[in-house]
């Protein structure tokens, strides 16, 4: 038998390749090995559970093996690849060998952590798959307090979401507003107000040093010296590309497995994509890019070569005490800022000089104006 196209991971990215290639081609074998239990489930889900008051299990949409028939294709769980012989277009599965025709890296994204002192260190849970969140939700069960470690969007979701499935939540961050990264300060005032409002209690400035047991939960020493009281602790600190096997193999790596625009690698028959990929110097980790990703590279895979193309990525952040759409300027690009608006109901746009709109963050009422702005933003990749 001919060796089969092989992806690694079993999330957004390398199911919906997996889907995108058998609408072209229902014959070549098909093998997907992934790390976790290879349920198929939309990730965004996972921080919008508790408000729905959604188990693990109410959230997975497929078992492997009904996944692996319709695709009809093999679908290896629970099982971690170990290296990557691009010379002899094989990888490593400890001592097992597989050979591939081609190797799409699909495998994602690890949560950041940082090394905190004290005695509960196990108290701390990234959420970054349908595991993570099984781990957690059975740990906050019949609990009251959450501490959220980050403001990033991940962060703020997953605050909005307690609040709404009835916890307290305390939020930390070093940085000065909420979604640094992603947002104009005026945009992040109104909501980080919005998730005060309904109780959000927000530490900006300092870090968790210390987190260690209590007489009634766990005391979260900050480094401003404040203490929080909480009984169990969400990461949302940061995702990092995985680029170690790539690199080990001899793969180009930066923020993410360097691909060009027909998502190959710097060796022939490797691809990536998804939140590990780094596509013409973008790492973007959103279903939006992905989606456009597996549909290029299926054509690809099948022998119509074919350069992707993002056209604009506006992100909406389920924040629904605040709704918020955002659409950070592309890469690279300066503009200036204006913002309307007060209160709740912000409407930041980021010109250039010649006056195009380069992106945006909208708040509140604001966001119904997205479908109209998105006709003007630029593409991200034309
Ligand atoms: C809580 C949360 C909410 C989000 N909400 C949104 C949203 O609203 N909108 C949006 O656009 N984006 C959102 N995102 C981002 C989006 O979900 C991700 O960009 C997307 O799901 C990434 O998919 P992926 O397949 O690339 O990675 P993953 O889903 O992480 O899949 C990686 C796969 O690789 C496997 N794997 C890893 N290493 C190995 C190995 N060595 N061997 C074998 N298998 C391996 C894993 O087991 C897994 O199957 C959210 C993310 C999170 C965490």
């Amino acid at each position: 038998m001919s060796a089969p196209v092989v992806i690694i991971g079993t999330g957004l990215a390398g199911y919906n390749l997996a889907r995108e290639f058998r609408k072209l081609d229902g014959e070549t074998p098909l093998l997907l090995i992934t790390a976790d239990d290879g349920r198929s489930y939309s990730k965004p889900m996972l921080s919008t559970g508790f408000g729905k008051n959604k188990e693990a299990d109410d959230l997975s949409m497929a078992e492997p093996g009904a996944m692996a028939e319709q695709l009809k294709a093999e679908v290896r769980t629970h099982t971690r690849i170990s290296g990557i012989d691009p010379g002899h277009k094989r990888l490593w599965i400890g001592e097992e060998a597989v050979h591939y025709r081609d190797l799409i890296l699909a495998w994602g994204a690890q949560s950041v952590r940082v090394p905190v002192q004290g005695d509960a260190g196990d108290a701390i849970f990234p959420i970054n798959d349908l595991e993570d969140y099984a781990r957690f939700r059975t740990a906050a069960a019949g609990k009251r307090r959450v501490l959220v470690l980050g403001v990033g969007l991940i962060g703020c979701e997953f605050a909005n979401d307690l609040i709404l499935g009835g916890y307290e939540v305390d939020l930390v961050a070093p940085c000065e507003q909420v979604m640094p990264t992603l947002l104009h300060p005026a945009a992040a005032s109104a909501v980080q107000a919005g998730l005060e409002s309904i109780g959000a209690r927000f530490h900006l400035g300092p870090v968790l040093t210390r987190l260690s047991r209590a007489e009634q939960g766990l005391e979260a020493h900050l480094s401003d010296g404040e203490v929080v009281l909480c009984d169990v602790v969400v990461s949302a600190i940061g995702l990092r590309p995985r680029v170690d096997l790539a690199a080990a193999a001899g793969l180009e790596v930066g923020l993410g497995v360097v691909v060009n625009r027909h998502l190959q690698t710097s060796h022939a028959n490797i691809y990536a994509l998804g939140d590990c990929a780094e596509v013409d110097g973008l790492n973007l980790l959103y279903v939006m890019p992905l989606m456009s990703c597996a549909r290029a590279l299926a054509q690809t895979l099948t022998g119509t070569p074919t350069a992707v193309k993002y056209g604009p990525m506006p992100v909406t952040v389920k924040t629904p005490v605040c709704p918020l759409v955002v659409s950070p300027p592309p890469k690279g690009k300066e503009g200036v800022w204006s913002v309307e608006g007060l209160g709740a109901d912000i409407k930041a746009l980021c010109h250039d000089a010649s006056g195009n709109l380069l992106g945006y963050a909208l708040t509140g009422t604001a966001v119904m104006e997205k479908l109209a702005l998105n006709k003007t933003l630029p593409a991200l990749l034309a």
